[in-house]
């Protein structure tokens, strides 16, 4: 006999859009438990969405669930109805994106229990160790500079203290001398003071409401004091709530240690980082720690968007316009956009902070969904530095650097600062080509040239990761002549090292950070404010604050100004005036230059001299005449297969199957177009763009033409998926 119980709708990690039926145990498990199943004979941890007495097949097939791993709901109801939110919008499978949204302990099924990790624990002084007079550790210098960190700050996690270079030797040594104590609580914790605003940050501050939902998009220069207002806007928050708790998302922490660390002086011990470099244990530790509400600020990238909140206060994206809140592949989502959404669910204000706005955040602004907040001035002594144009066509370079360039960086360097060098192109020459026949060596399996490294030696995609030593001969022609053309990162480094001989070059790329703490190293040889010359692609450009960098000199960005792809000159215009924002940020004036070949290019020319705000305005105004986002929106159907054919012939009936769809929300459909690589990866990429002028008009036409195409039959070898609000072309 069938019982009457009702069945579990449960979300699986599986790449299929829908909830499966479980037999109910008795008691109920709550929405967002997990649950053990099998599915399709594997062992899986799936969570409960709800129940239901509907069934339209055989109920005698329904199996039980295997086990309830949760007594208590892991998710609370409301990251629950978020995180459903935001399956529904971008059209990703729900329990895809519950498995973005759990640290990796529970996705497994581990128990949602702190673990024991003595990394996590908090360290204070000893009525003795308070008392310690000055120099009475005179022999160990390391244990004393322990002593007097907690005396300043009263208490610090061990994390913290080892990130610092502490070691546990000396920590031992302090306890065993019964000097320090393991603490329990945060509380005694003494963090810096928050610095006196300037009237623009005062403003800015005072215009962030706490008490309800509201945008604000906090557009200020480079070193204008940012994040000193995200600062004093959490203590604020704090101090309304002492239970209020802060999320901060950045684009990278390991790229900017100094963000964090002004966050842990400022906070202390409650603020939780959450990045790639955590172990599982700490990860999980971390994410429950937010849940009960122990933690009060935390900061991390993209995903900890997810994070579940005892007493969210606040929640702040910084550098919003950065590329990298937007996930790229499985569960698409754009972590910036989905924060204004839980604001709004939450109720709670959102601060959007960058010195260059995204397009998508300046039209909000305009169409006063946000406030638009400016600081204008930078915080410390010197301006942002104008941009000077050196034409790069009529004279002779050495090794991609004018001589107006080298006797630049000869000049700073003179005067005893730093220059930075901004080439974004890693490895030692884009191309390698044969002199005889002119022949280039690409990619076997891209559409792209491979670069050569010279340390190691050897031949690099840098879009499949595929390898080969550098031939002896031509491929085509046999000629023994093959030459490198143009500069990466590594030639300019070996020229300026050869230029400079006394002067250290330090190169900081993707390649010279590879392995773990490398990247702190080389920040912390900068940050000894001794004269060296910075080489390095992008990663220089995220928010750093090098004091001693007087020069920067940007070489190469006249791709962006011919990008195929919409959004080029727009990033070409952010990374442009962000890199030229690291020069002169403390007491010595900046100076910037720019090297480029089409130093006369109208767009070029409106950024340089009247600045990003009016560049933006006017590729706002082009994409208002274009009709494209953010006057539109836009979903990209993908698809790939090894064979050209069956990708394209996919896309082919996709298109078929939207034009029966009832056209009600007049969609524009284009393509399909070979994606901007066709080739990558032993993979032919081709797209379909859908362009409507109603958001919601969008999503719903894409669930309709979802549904349809889930019931195609294709090659095993296609794939295929759906890109909401796409932010690449390629
Ligand atoms: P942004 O985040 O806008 O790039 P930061 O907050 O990093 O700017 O500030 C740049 C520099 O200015 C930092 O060294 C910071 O300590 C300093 N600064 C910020 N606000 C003030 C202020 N009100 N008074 C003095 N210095 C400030
Ligand atoms: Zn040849
Ligand atoms: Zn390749």
């Amino acid at each position: 006999m069938i019982t009457t119980a009702p069945y579990l709708l449960v979300a699986l990690p599986v790449p299929l859009r829908r909830l499966f039926h479980y037999l109910a145990p008795s008691p109920m498990p709550v929405a967002g438990s997990r649950v053990r199943v099998t599915f399709a004979g594997r062992a899986l941890v799936g969570i409960v969405i709800a129940s239901t007495d509907q069934c339209d097949f055989d109920a005698n097939k329904i199996k039980p669930i295997d086990a309830l791993i949760d007594s208590q709901p892991l998710l609370p109801a409301q990251l629950l109805e978020f995180i459903r939110w935001a399956a529904d919008y971008y059209h990703a499978p729900l329990g895809e994106a519950l498995q973005a949204a759990l640290p990796a302990a529970l996705r497994q099924g581990s128990a949602a229990e702190l673990k024991n990790d003595p990394s996590s624990q908090l360290w204070e002084l000893t009525e003795e160790g308070q008392g310690l007079p000055s120099g009475a550790l005179k022999r160990s210098r390391r244990q004393a500079e322990l002593i007097e960190k907690l005396q300043q700050t009263g208490v610090y996690r061990w994390s913290e203290l080892k990130a610092e270079g502490f070691s546990r030797e000396a920590l031992r040594a302090l306890a065993d001398k019964k000097l320090i104590r393991p603490a329990r609580e945060v509380t005694s914790f003494r963090g810096e003071p928050p610095l006196t605003l300037n009237p623009e940050q005062q403003c800015a501050l005072d215009a962030i409401g706490l008490e309800t939902f509201g945008i604000y998009l906090l557009d200020g220069t480079t070193g204008s004091g940012k994040t000193e207002v995200y600062l004093q806007a959490i203590a604020r928050a704090l101090a309304n709530d002492p239970q209020a708790q802060a999320l901060v998302l950045v684009p990278e922490i390991g790229l900017t240690p100094q963000t964090l660390a002004r966050f842990r002086r400022r906070f202390g011990p409650s603020v939780c980082a959450v990045h790639s470099a955590l172990n599982d244990t700490e990860r999980l530790n971390n994410w429950l720690g937010a849940s009960r509400g122990d933690a009060r600020v935390i900061i991390g990238t993209r995903s900890a968007i997810f994070t579940p909140l005892a007493n969210p206060a606040l929640i702040i994206v910084d550098e919003e316009h950065d590329g990298s809140f937007k996930q790229q592949d499985g569960f698409r989502y754009s972590a910036r956009d989905l924060a204004a959404v839980r604001a709004q669910k939450l109720n709670i204000p959102l601060v959007l902070g960058t010195a260059t706005p995204s397009l998508e955040a300046l039209h909000n602004a305009r169409t006063s969904r946000y406030q638009h907040l400016r600081l204008t001035r930078r915080a410390t002594a010197n301006p942002t530095a104008p941009i000077e144009v050196i034409d790069s066509q009529s004279v002779k370079e050495h090794q991609g650097l004018t001589p107006e360039a080298l006797s630049a960086i000869e000049q700073h360097i003179g005067a005893g600062n730093q220059a930075l060098v901004f080439l974004n192109r890693r490895g030692f020459a884009p191309v390698l080509q044969c002199r005889d026949c002119g022949h280039q060596l690409n990619c076997p399996h891209c559409d792209a040239k491979l670069t050569l490294h010279r340390n190691p030696y050897h031949l690099h995609c840098h879009h499949c990761d595929f390898q080969r030593p550098p031939a002896k001969r031509c491929e085509s022609c046999q000629s023994p002549r093959l030459e490198p053309l143009g500069a990466g990162t590594e030639r300019s480094e070996e020229y300026l090292c050869q230029r400079f001989p006394n002067t250290p070059v330090i190169r900081i790329d993707r390649d010279s950070t590879r392995n773990k703490g490398s990247l702190d190293a080389l920040i912390d040889k900068v940050h000894e404010g001794e004269p060296c010359i910075l080489v390095g692609t992008q990663m220089l450009a995220k928010g750093h604050h090098f004091p001693k960098v007087t020069l920067v000199i940007i070489l190469d960005i006249d791709s962006g100004l011919f990008s195929a792809d919409f959004r080029g000159p727009e990033r070409m215009g952010q990374l442009i005036t962000q890199v030229a924002g690291r020069a002169g940020r403390a007491e010595q004036a900046g100076q910037v230059l720019l090297q480029s070949q089409h130093g006369d290019h109208p767009l070029l020319q409106l950024l340089l001299n009247q600045g990003y705000g009016h560049f933006a305005q006017a590729l706002l105004d082009e994409r208002e005449l274009t009709l494209m986002p953010p006057l539109v929106f836009l979903a990209l159907l993908r698809a790939d297969a090894p064979n050209p054919g069956a990708a394209m012939a996919f896309l082919q009936t996709a298109r078929e199957l939207a034009e029966t769809l009832p056209s009600e929300h007049q969609i524009q459909i284009l393509g399909p177009l070979p994606a901007l690589m066709e080739k990558r990866g032993q993979r032919f990429r081709y797209l379909l763009q859908f362009k409507a002028l109603s958001r919601r008009g969008l999503s719903i036409y894409i669930g309709q033409l979802i549904s349809l195409l889930d019931q195609q039959k294709i090659t095993r070898d296609t794939r295929w998926a759906i890109d909401i609000d796409p932010q690449e072309m390629s």
